[in-house]
């Protein structure tokens, strides 16, 4: 697929405005606040897709010709959210400069393919969002849809994915699935949406900050003249000025540079960083063989597999070690598990394999 970009102005790209146009005062009076911040888009969204329902769902056609009013009066360009045929229509009728494309509306490729459809011939630029669940092809497949019906103005946003429990996040991260679509259409723009990642003010900025350090091309923040009182999203939007000095402060660091200094003191620290990935798995397939050895131990006192309280155990002593080292207790969990799941199937195909063959993996 290729991509042209949505946005011509320098990075950083910044979108913002609120979560919901309300009313018409606060939808201009936020992007007053905001008319020289530099954005490039003022954000708010005329139809809200609310996990339940009762909550606001959004203020409908109407908030259509306060977003005009924007971008005549303040000279902001606008963006909003379609989720069906129907939004795109009114939308392009009403002049909207660009159409976003929501988290479950990604995950629905019936709604996906509908608003392709509906966009066919039509040159708008779309930003779309990642789906709500952690499914890169899901996300890459909407791109496609709208791709075949012709659109080529298309930018990423990267709001986070759901998942069940507490968490610091009200969607988590999960930067690597990011990543992997940066690697997979290097031209593609990419945005972070802070404030859907977030999900409250006080982890904002450094969020932000990480993003930037991830290069990407810019951010979408949800800002309100009364956060407190906003009808959606409340806890996650801030006040203009609040993102005028988070914006200021962060850093944008340079991709790259030609100084030999730090090409030569990154190269060091990069050869050695190989040698210990090699060792790493090196030290992990020596840990299989000894699980493998005893699977066949195992096998011949007829022995389960899943061993719970070896496991806890282990587990314990891995987490306080980790703990010691300055390794997050996330990252020791997921890795035990991800070593673990792999012993358990390495054991799984020996213990049920035929006895010629389990002889055969253990010389
Ligand atoms: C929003 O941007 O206000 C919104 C509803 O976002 P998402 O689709 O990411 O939940
Ligand atoms: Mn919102």
């Amino acid at each position: 697929m290729t991509f042209e970009p949505v946005f011509s102005s320098t990075r950083p790209i910044l979108v913002a405005g609120p979560c919901s146009a309300e009313t018409e005062e606060q939808v201009l009076a936020t992007a007053r606040a905001l008319q020289d911040s530099g954005i490039a888009l003022f954000r708010a969204g005329i139809w809200k897709p609310r996990t339940r329902p009762g909550a606001f769902e959004g203020i409908g056609k109407p908030g259509l010709k306060w977003l005009q009013r924007v971008r005549q009066e303040v000279g902001l360009a606008v963006t909003t959210e379609v989720a069906n045929a129907q939004h795109v229509e009114e939308c392009l009728k009403h002049g909207i400069d660009v159409f976003w494309i929501g988290a479950r509306t990604t995950a629905n490729p019936f709604s996906v393919q509908e608003i392709a459809d509906a966009l066919r011939g039509v040159d708008i630029p779309l930003l779309v969002k990642n789906p709500v669940n952690p499914d890169l092809k899901l996300w890459i497949g909407a791109f496609e849809r709208l791709h075949s019906a012709g659109i080529r103005r298309m930018a990423a946003v990267h709001r986070g994915f759901s998942s069940y429990g507490d968490s610091t996040y009200r969607n988590a991260p999960r930067w690597q699935i990011a990543i992997d679509l940066m690697q997979t259409f290097p031209n593609l723009e990419i945005l972070c949406d802070i404030s859907h990642i977030c999900g409250r003010r006080d982890t904002l900025a450094q969020t932000a900050q990480m993003a930037y350090d991830l290069n990407y091309d810019g951010l979408m923040v949800e800002v309100h003249p009364t956060p407190d009182q906003a009808w959606s999203d409340a806890a996650q939007q801030i006040l203009p000025e609040q993102f005028q000095q988070m914006t200021a402060a962060l850093m944008r660091r340079a991709i790259t540079t030609d100084d030999p200094d730090f090409l030569a003191s990154i190269e060091n620290c990069r050869s050695a960083i190989d040698e210990i990935d090699q060792e790493i798995i090196t030290l992990i397939a020596r840990r299989m063989q000894l699980v493998r050895d005893i699977a066949l131990i195992k096998k011949e006192k007829n022995v389960a597999v899943l061993q719970p309280e070896r496991f806890r155990a282990l587990r314990e002593a891995l987490l306080l070690r980790g703990q010691k080292n300055e390794l997050s207790q996330e990252f020791i969990a997921l890795l035990l598990e991800a070593i673990h799941q792999e012993s358990i199937h390495q054991q799984e195909r020996l213990m049920n394999a035929p006895a010629i063959c389990a002889n055969k993996v253990k010389v």
